[in-house]
């Protein structure tokens, strides 16, 4: 489709702005443009079609199936939207004097009240603006505390291989080196390796719970243990808390310090970069360290209380503010049997789909998964030439969104499913007939895989130029 400015027909406008009821002050010279701005000219009606034509370009969560594994694509409630539109919350300042904004100190108090009691934590910051932020805000935090302790050896972070990148990429970010475990046959930690691992420069492990492979681990207990007797402390990757909201609290596995996605469990819009919310919450051993301002109740008003031992601030004022308004929405509406039931059908919804797609494809590993499960397509891959990629591709032409692809990475051709809560029996269904008729075309037609998406508005980009050499403004000629 034409660039918005191909569109631009000179002297054509829509009058958006209204009158300016300032006087004019003249403009320094030295902040003058030199040549007018390169804006396009259109009417009102040519602006709102361009933009329209744009959004039928991508999928959204609203537009159809869309089981990213680890992303947690639920369906995002519009209440949220409305609630975070009120003027009481946009039209506020983050300086603004604290006895002016006690209705939004509230939204965070609240708001950290039931996730400290949704993940056994005892207090918590929403400064961190994604879940890789809230590790390296989490793992700055265990850091101070080794320190304070004048424990500097240690230096180390436990990371199984199932984990998701950003875990070793946060732990080498904070100054740690990374050890890496590798884990189980069952796909679960392998305590010995664990066992071997940990010493006096660990200062601690990191893991998700159901892990990535949608597994919960049985042993969880006995890792958290081991870790604490060695003297380190468990990190928690709150991105799969969407299986266990309301079941089971990382605080009674034994984890000092946990980030949650808000942008994921919590029903907050999310890709393309944002804004999120990696909200992390700690252990009281922690509080002295989090990053500053923290918001207290005293008494019946809501004030600001720094921490004594600070790490600083990781981000301007309070995070993604609106953000933290749409979860806290979420999780009134629901309560906290609604939270459970959410947590409870999207394990129900998982299984489901890997039950209809198990006679079709081979599942990573057996039994009951948690919230999302992983396919192998090696097999598939060897006699047909179909790969995980052909296959998610093809997807797009059903107007579905594709699966994360090759993560973990200990699975070979690997499609990680995660249909959440938010999705009909009707939905998954149709999923799995997508699926089965996909996988069926690998043996029969597979150029026709290899060629897809036909139907989408952009075919197979090149992703490695995309990513090198990206081409993310119009060039104008002079
Ligand atoms: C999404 C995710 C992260 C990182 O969260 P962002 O908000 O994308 O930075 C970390 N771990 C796991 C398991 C995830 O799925």
């Amino acid at each position: 489709m034409k660039l918005i400015f191909e569109k631009s027909v000179p002297g054509r406008a829509c009058t958006l702005l209204p009158d300016c009821d300032v006087p004019m002050a003249a403009i320094p010279e030295t902040f003058v443009r030199k040549a007018p701005p390169h804006l396009p000219e259109l009417s009102e009606t040519d602006i709102s079609r361009h933009y329209t034509e744009l959004a039928k370009c991508v999928h959204g969560v609203n537009d159809g199936f869309y089981p990213l594994g680890s992303c947690t694509m639920k369906y995002n409630p519009a209440l949220n939207e409305e609630m975070a539109g009120l003027a009481g919350f946009t039209g506020v300042h983050p300086l603004q004097p604290e006895h002016t904004v006690q209705g939004s100190l509230e939204v965070l108090a609240k708001a950290e009240e039931i996730l400290c009691k949704v993940t056994g934590m005892d207090t918590m910051t929403f400064q961190p603006a994604a879940g890789a932020h809230g590790e390296l805000t989490g793992l700055l935090l265990i850091k101070a505390y080794h320190r304070a302790r004048g424990d500097a050896q240690r230096t180390k972070i436990i990371v199984p291989d199932s984990a998701h990148g950003t875990n070793p990429a946060s732990a080498s970010m904070t100054g740690f080196t990374v050890v890496n475990i590798p884990s189980g046959a069952d796909g679960c930690v392998d305590l010995e390796k664990l066992r071997a691992a940990v010493g006096p420069d660990t200062a601690g492990l990191m893991l998700t719970n159901p892990n990535t492979l949608g597994l919960f681990d049985k042993n969880i207990l006995e890792i958290t243990r081991i870790v604490h007797e060695a003297g380190g402390l468990n990190y928690y990757d709150g991105a799969n808390l969407n299986a266990v909201m309301g079941v089971a609290r990382p605080g009674d596995m034994g984890f000092d310090v946990v980030h949650l996605n808000l942008h994921k469990t919590f029903s907050t819009p999310h890709g393309g970069g944002g804004p999120g919310s990696g909200a992390v919450g700690a252990k009281s051993l922690l509080a002295p360290f989090l990053p500053n301002r923290h918001v207290k109740c005293q008494g019946d008003f809501y004030a600001f209380e720094d921490a004594p031992q600070t790490i600083g601030s990781v981000k301007a004022f309070y995070g993604n503010f609106l953000v933290v308004v749409r979860a806290l929405c979420y999780m009134l509406v629901l309560g906290e049997d609604g939270m459970r039931d959410a947590s409870q059908m999207a394990v129900l919804n998982a299984n489901y789909l890997k039950k209809l797609l198990e006679p079709h494809c081979e599942v990573a590993n057996e039994g009951i998964c948690m919230h999302e499960f992983v396919l192998t397509l090696e097999k598939l891959k060897k006699e047909t030439g179909v790969s995980a990629m052909d296959v998610a591709k093809s997807m797009l032409d059903y107007g579905m969104h594709p699966p994360t692809m090759y993560f973990p990475l200990i699975v070979h051709e690997a499609l990680m499913l995660e249909p959440t809560e938010t999705e009909s029996k009707e939905t998954l269904d149709w999923a799995a007939g997508v699926i089965a008729e996909i996988l069926e075309k690998a043996h029969t037609e597979p150029e026709a895989l290899h060629n897809a998406p036909v139907t989408t508005p952009v075919g197979r980009p090149d992703e490695v130029a995309a990513a090198r050499n990206p081409k993310l403004r119009a060039v104008f000629d002079a």
